[in-house]
């Protein structure tokens, strides 16, 4: 079991905010990062040691990427699974590992194999590059219902490359638009909930999990965050076993998030695996004593992790940018509120629906902490000056 002490670099694939949070987790802890990402002023290498500025096909950049780093972990599950492999093949571990990576960044592969491991999901059905339905080998021989939802198999995230479809004949459109893309149609599910659960599972076995996160989202993008989620014991123990199970079929080492859907009938089907940190974890930065980014630094570094320890109910609000402006106005409020953590991620443009930083409020229950962060938002608006 190779671990790597303090003094030793950590490269990340991917600049954005996830990979600035965990240099900001890694860098007390001793360790140096490295950050390789397409742009040159990433959120992440603002904060990091180093950075290389490449597109993430690049092999020559990820063989410096190699070079210069003594482990390394993912930011952004998008990444060129080629490069990966190469780093891999220059004898530098990747946590989670290319093989994971490759199940990941497929929602078909995703729901694929969570079917194999007995774990539920939404009925779903591979659409062909024809815009026919086409036999994938382990989706539900049941007939779709609609209304269902399009998505791009790949390369698709926060709602992008997704249609609500009301009949057959809307999804032949979208396709025939899309020429060359692969599609999953999924049946759209009447949940009550949506909830997730970041873990994180050591090289040594060890799987720790955070309280289940209870999510709102808006258009397809996370809006809030509360927790602990308003469910019985009866249903955390079932998403505990779930990410469990993920993570042990997967041997997986690293931190990673399981979302769900709660249906009416108490049942959970799993919407999505992220091989990495989540945006429904950074509650964790403010309410837990170990940070979901700290955690993901202790597993890829192969140092024991550390029961997460919730000090309180929150809730976290996402920050979108909505193009109005990239200045952002009101954050001297959100500075002098007591129990109120603000993060910006050093974003330049903000562009509409960009997350470009949140916020999380402590309170005594997660109604409380909701009810505080929906009257603190409307302090924060977007301006040109
Ligand atoms: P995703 O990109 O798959 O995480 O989807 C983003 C959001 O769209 C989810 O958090 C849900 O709010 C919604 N959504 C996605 N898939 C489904 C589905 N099969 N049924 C109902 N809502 C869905």
């Amino acid at each position: 079991m190779k671990s790597f002490l303090p003094g030793s670099t950590i490269g990340i694939l991917g600049g954005g905010q996830l990979g600035r949070m965990l240099a900001q987790a890694a860098k007390p802890m001793g360790y140096k990062v490295l950050t390789l990402d397409p742009s040159e002023n990433s959120p992440c290498g603002q904060v990091a040691d180093l950075q290389i500025v490449a597109k993430f096909s690049d092999l020559i950049a990820a063989k410096e990427f190699s070079q210069k780093c003594e482990v390394a972990t993912i930011e952004f599950e998008n990444v060129d699974a080629k490069a990966v492999e190469l780093i891999e093949k220059q004898g530098i571990l990747v946590r989670p590992s290319s093989k994971v990576l490759h199940v990941t960044q497929n929602r078909l592969r995703q729901k694929e194999f969570l079917r194999g491991i007995g774990i539920g999901t939404a009925n779903f059905r591979k659409i062909g590059k024809e815009g026919r339905r086409s036999n994938s080998k382990d989706a539900t021989k049941i007939e779709l219902q609609f209304p269902a939802i399009l998505k791009t198999a790949s390369l698709g995230y926060d709602g992008k490359g997704q249609w609500i479809i009301a009949n057959g004949k809307e999804v032949q459109k979208i396709v025939l638009k899309n020429q060359g893309v692969e599609f999953i149609l999924e049946e759209k599910v009447d949940f009550q909930k949506e909830i997730s659960i970041v873990g994180a599972r050591g090289v040594d076995g060890k799987i720790v999990v955070y309280p289940v996160s209870e999510n709102v989202h808006k258009n397809g993008i996370l809006d809030t965050t509360i927790v602990p989620a308003g469910i019985s014991r009866k249903i955390e123990i079932e998403a505990q076993k779930i990410i469990k199970k993920i993570a042990v079929k997967f041997d997986y080492v690293g931190v990673l998030c399981v979302e769900m859907f709660l249906l009416q009938n108490g049942k959970l089907l799993v919407n999505e695996i992220a091989p990495r940190t989540h945006n429904s974890g950074h509650y964790s930065i403010d309410a837990c004593k170990v940070s979901q980014f700290e955690q993901q630094v202790r597993a890829v570094c192969g140092i024991k992790l550390e029961k997460p320890q919730l000090q309180s109910a929150c809730c976290m609000a996402n920050i979108l940018g909505d193009g109005s402006g990239n200045v952002l106005k009101g954050t001297e409020k959100l500075l002098l509120e007591k129990n109120v953590y603000l993060h910006l991620y050093g974003k330049t443009d903000a562009k509409k629906n960009r997350k470009m930083g949140h916020f999380t409020v402590l309170a005594k229950t997660p109604k409380l902490a909701f009810e505080k962060a929906q009257k603190l938002r409307k302090y924060l608006k977007w301006a040109k000056k």
